[in-house]
This record gives structure tokens, C-alpha cells and sequence, in this order.
């Protein structure tokens, strides 16, 4: 038997049975608790850890196994009776059957949000490598079986691969099960001779291009659990803050592009379309007042009408309205204005417009739309036509309890016509995501559009960040994710898992704003190139945005209304100088359509704009100086729509669309240049 010396020298034996009571406290007196998991199985020992460390409190920390780990003990110096531990849901994707109090399966499934107060459960565990984990790896079993080990597993230094489930086959038919989760794995693909014919990803993803103004397409991967499962965090963050949410549909607009290929044949298509079409994505069914199957209709017009028409019959359903980014919100209420009558019709009948051809669309849209309503039909004829449309989306849809889309960055130009639509209900900007990854979420969703701030979710891409100055030039130094210091500025690296992305640079600039626990918060600045220069000075998207900001003021004043908006440097003049296309809207509708514009409303709005600049800018329009007056083109109604409609037809996905904060290309220019109605010009150096 082992012998120690006890605490008062006495020399005691090493066995349990014999040790004197409180050994652990004498040996190590300064200890303050037991670091050891008493649950479950492990709960027999308490008493003999109790007797050793004379009732120290035994911390059970982590629930966790090989296959996930699960939670955390938030309470560590409970008793351990008492201890209960927090899931941590970006682990895995968790799925529970519910068990009777015998442990026999009930046979319900439910998700991680839905398990009930008291109830018993069996976790089911999908992992990021998209095996489903469940109860057990049937295959497992016939690893521990007793067999010529030559036919049971192919393994190497790098990696274990496989293991054979057929082990009394003859050796010239052995195969090898290979086991996702043991490592990531890819397979390029060999001719007879074992040259190589094809390529190691499995489809390449494309970005919109209107945030950056140049699109890039990059290599993917199709597994998207760890943006699944931002999603489903930001929709529980959306039911703790906003009473009633789970009870009530969604009407989000959604929208995919056609998946076209590469010249090697790789599919190719923007990230939403690539998420909504993977294996793994998960329908809100019922939640969602759209069907799956409009959305995947790749003709935006048909879609849409088809979206609305099935928001419009839901409507005492709808607890939140919302698109992706705002730029197509407004777009969807432009829509709106030009198709209720239509709408109605067809809520009147009960049948579907015959310019509706998408046989999917008809057949899902004909089953919510049911037997003709009359009643329906007038009363949303009664509230569009309606001179004013302030408050239409509350009041179409009176249950809504928020307008969720992003009206951060670029996006926040939308936010007084989305504030008249909606008569100001809180306006949520929930996610912060690329197509390259997913970056984070906003944890206090009801907070004012301009206090937001993303909490970055550290599993998603292994992020670092380049510390910028205030004009956003880079310092040099890049530090990690647990680095950043509250109140710098940095643009965000992303390297991510599939190892398609190595340190790639996403152009954001962001501000630390705070931390939410140790995870690090940021608000979105703007994006990181300068936007405008004509001389030598730079105006970034951010200074532009605030400009914007506070003209607002003066076209409230008339009565109109912002609905899309940007920008160029014209340098075809001498001097150069700022032009500003705006398409504006009258509050209230009249009759005949036609704007009503007061040369003197816009020309003060071109001298606010002036004026809100930096000082630079406005050091440099002093008379005779190197830049000329600001301009303002009004372009016609629905410009912003074939801006769109432009880029959308050049690859663009419609749910990531963003209207590009300055056109460069000739091309695009045109597209606007074509409709304008009326042009302005500031009349006074502004104050420097
Ligand atoms: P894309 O990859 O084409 O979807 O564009 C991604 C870009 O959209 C990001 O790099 C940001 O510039 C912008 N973006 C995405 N989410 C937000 C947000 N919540 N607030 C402001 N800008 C955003």
C-alpha cells in the first residue's frame, strides 16, 4: 500500500477507507472548492468527497461528451443536487426526444427552443460537420468487436479515416466507412492513373458586388450549420425581447438567384441562394407566411407579388415585417403601391393574377388564398387607398410588433421612410453577415437604429482584425478577436474553416463599442474606401451618410421623402464637384403622380449637404477653389428599382442587394442619368 506523509507527519495510508477526514483541506489548506463533475454516475463519490475535503463545495463545471460539448454550470457553488447546466447552442445543432419518466422515447422531436419547463429529454446531436450524431454510431460497435485487426479501420498519422462495418467480408471487398467527424475532409478527384481532373471545393459563392462595388467569387463549401444556427440565435434573441413574436408569422421577403455554373461546372450563386438551397436549410414552415416554394422562385416579379399577396391574406397573423437590408423593403412597399388594386382582385376572387405562370408559386399561393373574400379585399382597399400611406404596413398588418431588416451602414437612409410606412415601430437590425462569413448579432434588437451594435459570434470564421485610424488607414498592427480594445476602430480578417479564405479582407470598418460578456461588440461604421474625392480630400461613406442625415431635416419641411439615394464624383466639369441623384416621394398621393418640387427646398438641401461635410471638403469649395457646388439630380419614381433590376440582372442576389453608396462605372451612370427630372445646385460657399 501507498504511503504519504499526513499534514502533521504522521505517515497514513493512500486508501480512501483509511485517510482521516478533511485530508484535502489539511494537505492544501488554502483551497477553496473541489473541481470535479458529481453529476449523474459520478454523484456515488460525494460523500467520499465530502469526507476529504471536509464539505468543500464540489463544482461540477461542464456537461460534455465526445461527440459535443453541451453547457456550463453558471452556478458553480450550487449543491450538486441543484446543478443544472446552460446549453450552449452554438456547440452543435441540438434536437431533443422527449422521454416519459421511464426514459422510453415518446417519439417528439423538438429543437432547442422549444423544450418545456419539467419535461425529460434525450439530446440528439447534429455537428458542424454535418453528420447527424444521434444516439450512438451504429459503426462504433464493430470497432470493439474482436476481428483480424488488418480489416478493421484505415488510419494514418494524419487522420483516422474509417473503419470497415462489413468485418467478416473477404479482404478483396473491404470497404471503409469514412467517419465525418474524425476530421475534415475533401477529395479531389483522380483519373484511372491517378492524375488529378477536378477541383477540391464544392461550390463557388459570389458576392453581390453592391456592397463593394466589385463582385468577387470565392470557393465554399456547402456546410452552413454555424450561419443556420446565427440565424436561429438571432430569431430566439427576436422571441425574448419582442412579446408575442413566437406566436405570431413572420412576413420576411426572400428571394434567390438561378445557380448558373463555372467553366469547369462548379455551381455558382450569392450566399442566400447557396444557404436556402443547401440539404441542411431548415424552412420556418408555418412561421413564415411565404411558402418555401415561392421563394424559390427565381423570377423576382412573380415572387413578390405572390410574397405580398400571401402577407396581405395572413395579415392578422403578422407579428413582424422585414427584408434582408431596408434598400429592398422599400422596394417591396413600391411594389405594393403599384400592384394593391391587383392584390385585391385577386383576395376578391379568390383567384390568382394569369401573369402568375411559376406553377409552384400557383399551386401555394391558391391554397392560402382559398375562397374569394370580399371582405378582406375592401378593407385593404379602404387603407391603400388612403391619400397618405404613413403607417400603411401597421396598418395592413395591425399585429406587427417590428420592422425587421438592416438599416445599418449604407442601409440607414432608409430609415425616416421606413419610420412614415410603418409610424415608427421599432426597426430591428438583427444580423451582421457577408457572404464570406457570418460576423455576429445584435443582442438588444429594440435599441435605436443608430445604438446598434453587433456582437460578434466567435465560432463563425476565426477572426482578426487590422487596427485603423480614423480616416481608416490601416496602423499595421492586427490583433485577434480577444484583442480589441473598446473605442478602436478595425476592419475585420476573415479566415475561414473550409480553408477557402485565408485572411481575407472583408472592407468594413467597425468600432468597438463594448463587450457582451468576453465577446467583443462593434457598430458598423461604413465601408472602409473613400467614397467621394475630387480634389485630394476624402469623403467616406460615413460623412456622406451624416450629410444625408441632416438634410433629412428640410425635406421633412415640404413634405417629401427620401426612397433612394447615390452618389458620384463628376469630374467631366472644371471644377469637379459632388453629385447627388435623390428619388424623392410626396408624402401624401396625389392624384396625378407628378412630383412637385420647390427649387428653393432643394437648393437649401444642397447647401445643408455642403455645410454637414468635412471641413476640408468645405475649405476646398470656397470661390474659385478646387471644387464646384454640390449638385442634386431628382430622378424619376422607380429609378432605384431599375438600378436594381440592373445589377440583378448582371448576377445580384435580390436579398443581399444593397444600393451601391457611389456609381463609378459609365454603364451604371447611365441607367440613372436617363431619368432625371430636375437638377440643383448649392448657391453658397458653406461656412468653413
Ligand atoms: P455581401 O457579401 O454582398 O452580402 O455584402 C456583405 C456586406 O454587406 C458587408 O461586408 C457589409 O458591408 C454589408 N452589411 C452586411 N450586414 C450589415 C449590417 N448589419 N449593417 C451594415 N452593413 C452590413
Amino acid at each position: 500500500m501507498d504511503l504519504i506523509q499526513s499534514y502533521d507527519g504522521e505517515a497514513v495510508s493512500s486508501s480512501p477507507d483509511s485517510s482521516p477526514p478533511g485530508i484535502i483541506t489539511r494537505l492544501w489548506p488554502k483551497t477553496k472548492c473541489i473541481e470535479t463533475i458529481v453529476t449523474g454516475i459520478m454523484s456515488q463519490h460525494i460523500p467520499a468527497l465530502d469526507y476529504y475535503s471536509n464539505k468543500l463545495p464540489l463544482v461540477s463545471k461542464v456537461y460534455a461528451s465526445s461527440e459535443a460539448f453541451y453547457g456550463l454550470n453558471l452556478n458553480p457553488l450550487s449543491k450538486p443536487q441543484h446543478v443544472s447546466y446552460t446549453f450552449l447552442p452554438n456547440m452543435s445543432y441540438f434536437e431533443f426526444i422527449r422521454v416519459d419518466a421511464d426514459g422510453e422515447d415518446t417519439s417528439e422531436i423538438v429543437d432547442l427552443v422549444d423544450v418545456t419547463l419539467g419535461h425529460y429529454y434525450e439530446p440528439l446531436v447534429t455537428n458542424y460537420s454535418g453528420r447527424t450524431m444521434s444516439q450512438h454510431i451504429p459503426a462504433l460497435d464493430y470497432y470493439s468487436n474482436e476481428l483480424p485487426l488488418v480489416s478493421k479501420v484505415y488510419a494514418s498519422s494524419e487522420a483516422f479515416f474509417g473503419i470497415n462495418v462489413n468485418p467478416l467480408s473477404k479482404p478483396q471487398h473491404v470497404s471503409y466507412t469514412f467517419l465525418p467527424n474524425m476530421s475534415y475532409f475533401e477529395f479531389i478527384e483522380v483519373d484511372d492513373d491517378g492524375e488529378t481532373t477536378g477541383e477540391i471545393v464544392d461550390l463557388v459563392n459570389v458576392n453581390t458586388g453592391t456592397s463593394s462595388g466589385e463582385k468577387k467569387i470565392f470557393p465554399a463549401n456547402d456546410n452552413f450549420e454555424d450561419i443556420l444556427l446565427g440565424l436561429a440565435l438571432s430569431s430566439l434573441i427576436m422571441s425574448k425581447h419582442v412579446d408575442g413574436y413566437k406566436q405570431g408569422k413572420v412576413m420576411i421577403f426572400k428571394f434567390i438567384q438561378p445557380i448558373s455554373t463555372t467553366p469547369c461546372g462548379l455551381p455558382l450563386a450569392p450566399s442566400i441562394t447557396i444557404i436556402m438551397k443547401s440539404k441542411n436549410y431548415r424552412s420556418p414552415g408555418k412561421r413564415s407566411t411565404t411558402p418555401d416554394e415561392i421563394i424559390m422562385c427565381t423570377d423576382p416579379k412573380q415572387s413578390m407579388y405572390c410574397q405580398l399577396l400571401c402577407g396581405l391574406v395572413q395579415r392578422d397573423e403578422v407579428v413582424s415585417v422585414g427584408a434582408l437590408f431596408a434598400s429592398v423593403l422599400v422596394q417591396i412597399i413600391r411594389i405594393l403601391e403599384k400592384y394593391w388594386k391587383e392584390l385585391c382582385s385577386n383576395i376578391r376572387s379568390g383567384r390568382l393574377s394569369d401573369w402568375i405562370t411559376d406553377h409552384c408559386c400557383r399551386d401555394s399561393v391558391s391554397i392560402i388564398l382559398g375562397e374569394p373574400n370580399p371582405e378582406l379585399a375592401d378593407l385593404i382597399e379602404n387603407e391603400c387607398g388612403q391619400e397618405s400611406w404613413q403607417g400603411i404596413v401597421s396598418r395592413l398588418w395591425p399585429k406587427t410588433k417590428c420592422v425587421e431588416t438592416i438599416v445599418t451602414g449604407i442601409m440607414a437612409q432608409y430609415i425616416p421612410a421606413l419610420e412614415f410606412y410603418s409610424d415608427k415601430l421599432p426597426i430591428v437590425s438583427s444580423i451582421y453577415g457577408s457572404s464570406e462569413t457570418f460576423f455576429g448579432l445584435n443582442v438588444n434588437p429594440l435599441c435605436k437604429p443608430q445604438h446598434v451594435s453587433y456582437t460578434f459570434l466567435p465560432n463563425m470564421s476565426y477572426f482578426e482584425f487590422i487596427h485603423v485610424d480614423a480616416d481608416g488607414e490601416a496602423t499595421g498592427e492586427i490583433v485577434d478577436l480577444v484583442d480589441v480594445k473598446l473605442g478602436a476602430y478595425y476592419e475585420p480578417l476573415v479566415t475561414n474553416y473550409s480553408g477557402s479564405l485565408y485572411r481575407c479582407r472583408v472592407g468594413d470598418v467597425l468600432h468597438v463599442t463594448g463587450f457582451y460578456n468576453n465577446a467583443p461588440q462593434f457598430r458598423f461604421v461604413r465601408r472602409k474606401n473613400t467614397v467621394l474625392s475630387i480634389f485630394v480630400e476624402s469623403t467616406t461613406e460615413e460623412d456622406v451618410l451624416k450629410a444625408l442625415d441632416r438634410a433629412t431635416v428640410v425635406l421633412e419641411s415640404s413634405d417629401l421623402m427620401l426612397t433612394g439615394f447615390t452618389c458620384f464624383g463628376d469630374v467631366s466639369t472644371v471644377p469637379g464637384h459632388y453629385v447627388f441623384y435623390l428619388e424623392l416621394k410626396a408624402k401624401v398621393n396625389n392624384d396625378t403622380n407628378v412630383l412637385l418640387l420647390d427649387e428653393k427646398v432643394l437648393v437649401e438641401y444642397c447647401c445643408v449637404m455642403e455645410e454637414s461635410l468635412s471641413s476640408f471638403y468645405r475649405s476646398l469649395r470656397r470661390k474659385d477653389g478646387p471644387i464646384g457646388p454640390l449638385e442634386v439630380r431628382v430622378v424619376q419614381q422607380g429609378t432605384f428599382d431599375s438600378l436594381m433590376e440592373f445589377f440583378v440582372t448582371r448576377g445580384a442576389s435580390i436579398t443581399q442587394y444593397k444600393t451601391p453608396m457611389c456609381i463609378n462605372s459609365a454603364e451604371t451612370l447611365k441607367v440613372l442619368e436617363d431619368k432625371v427630372l430636375a437638377r440643383f445646385f448649392s448657391d453658397k460657399s458653406p461656412p468653413t
